[in-house]
């Protein structure tokens, strides 16, 4: 695509998030509400689903074009975190559905009759330690009955599918700790109140997460997706596109808090001065322009590999750990640059800013991606 197509992309979603002041932001966070409408826009214009391929009804785009999609919302003051799963959950069906399964969930996705925005992985007891997950799913007939326990699992209450890793050989019968795991969907509206228990977590922002408690849960074997025994592979094989997409929404919020920032600074009159004719205002600000710039260079990177079908597992996560740390940052000193103003709510930036930290330990914590880089950039020993 050419980047005058890019640029479109960028204006239209740029237009579209308009229409959602973050007035209409601050009352979902106020009230715990989902972003119904706004979704469904996203959605229907067709910039939610731009990755799926044009057989099934999409738009058959790269992830270059996912990204600005993602960091246009951001930017533009909204919280992507309600409706980014789609984008990289749905990669898991497409590149592991059946044809079956393609055939039927891939044009409902893309037509927003049906939303796949849930993503079931962490565990209370396990946490990052995936390969340990104790959730079962145990085959039985043309049945598999699963028991267990997720935690976090955002938006399922606003969603029809979800993609669940389940462990479907014990541990101790496999010879690699990664398999023996299985990804399924399960049809959510049918699951619920029938063998699993939905029970939401009152948290820090308005993400929408969940407990959930699988209780002997049937769901038909054939929504297996892919092989079973090897779900780990289903998984890890959108992790790519995951970190790359969080890191291109940490790159909108970086610039949304340097905007507010240097316009708040350039406006604000005290001592008879704006306070950015300080340096010690300005330096911080100019500061964080030039970090969420540089990791914003990572992120285009790994696009670029990603979208040429070339390895990208050290750029994705080098992008997701610089551009969550700049938006952190950039945050920072949007609030410091604000003063008293930016704990008041009106103002946007302490909801902001509590939603740009998420990503620093969410879909997955800084520590893990520095060991990904000690033990597969720097080959040093591995730590875990
Ligand atoms: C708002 C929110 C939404 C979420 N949505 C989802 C979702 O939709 N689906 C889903 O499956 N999960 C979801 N998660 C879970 C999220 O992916 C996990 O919280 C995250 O991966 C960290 O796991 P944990 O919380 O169990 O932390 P732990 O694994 O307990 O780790 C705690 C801390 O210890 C560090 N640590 C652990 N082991 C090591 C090690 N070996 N070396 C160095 N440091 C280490 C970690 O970096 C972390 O900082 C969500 C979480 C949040 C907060």
């Amino acid at each position: 695509m050419e980047n005058q197509d890019i640029e479109e992309i960028r204006q239209a979603v740029r237009q579209l998030c308009s229409n959602y002041s973050e007035d209409y932001w601050l009352g979902l966070d106020r009230t715990g509400g989902y972003p119904t409408d706004f979704v469904k826009e996203l959605t229907t214009s067709g910039f939610l689903t731009v990755l799926i391929p044009e057989e099934y009804g999409g738009a058959g785009l790269g992830l270059r074009e996912a990204c600005v999609v993602m960091e246009e919302v951001c930017r533009s003051g909204a919280h992507a975190g309600a409706c980014h799963a789609q984008m990289y959950v749905m990669g898991s069906v497409l590149r592991h559905g059946s044809d079956y399964q393609k055939k039927t969930y891939l044009p409902k996705i893309a037509a927003g009759e049906l939303r796949l925005q849930s993503f079931g992985v962490t565990e209370p007891t396990t946490g990052t330690d995936t390969t340990s997950l104790k959730t079962v799913a145990k085959k039985e007939g043309d049945e598999y009955v699963i028991n267990g326990q997720k935690v976090w699992i955002s938006r399922i209450e606003h969603s029809d599918l979800m993609v669940l890793l389940a462990r479907t050989t014990p541990q101790s019968e496999v010879s690699k700790k990664t398999d023996g795991l299985s990804a399924f969907l399960i049809d959510v509206q049918a699951a619920n109140g029938n063998g699993l228990t939905i029970q939401p977590i009152e948290s820090m922002i308005n993400h929408h997460s969940c407990e959930l408690f699988f209780d002997d849960l049937r769901i038909p074997a054939d929504n297996l997706l892919g092989e079973e025994g090897k779900g780990f592979r289903v998984i890890l094989d959108g992790m790519n596109a995951e970190r790359i997409l969080i890191a291109a929404e940490c790159i909108g919020d970086g610039r949304y808090f340097v905007d507010k920032a240097s316009a708040y600074a350039t406006n604000r009159i005290v001592f008879k001065r704006p306070i950015g004719q300080n340096q010690g205002v300005q330096f911080p600000i100019a500061r964080s322009y030039t970090q969420v710039e540089a990791a914003a260079l990572m992120v285009d990177k790994a696009v670029d590999l990603f979208d040429a079908g070339e390895p990208c597992g050290a750029e994705a996560n080098i992008a997701k750990l610089l551009a969550s740390e700049a938006s952190w940052q950039a945050g920072d000193v949007c609030m410091q640059t604000h003063g008293g103003f930016a704990f008041a709510k009106e103002y946007h930036i302490e909801r902001k800013f509590r939603e740009t930290r998420l990503y620093q330990i969410a879909p997955i914590s800084t520590n893990l991606i520095l060991s990904f880089v000690g033990e597969h950039v720097l080959k040093m020993p591995r730590s875990y």
